[in-house]
């Protein structure tokens, strides 16, 4: 029921789009990498209610959320 979603961000160039589907997300890396060699890195399921207190507790994702 929930979309998945993708935000890319890039240090390097302060790139930042957000996507409904993971594949288009990890395209629009691939090709950032090729065009610029910048190291784009993407949040996912930072949007949905509730998700991202579960995702606290049960360390999920394995995805860093302190800057
Ligand atoms: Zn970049």
């Amino acid at each position: 029921m929930t979309t998945p979603r993708a935000t890319v961000r890039c240090p390097e160039c302060d790139l930042e789009e957000t996507f409904s589907k993971l594949a288009t997300a990890r395209i629009c890396i691939e090709e950032h990498r090729e065009e610029t060699g910048h190291d784009p890195e993407w949040e996912l399921g930072r949007f949905a209610p509730g998700v991202e207190k579960m995702g606290d507790q049960a360390g999920v994702c394995g995805i860093p959320t302190s800057k």
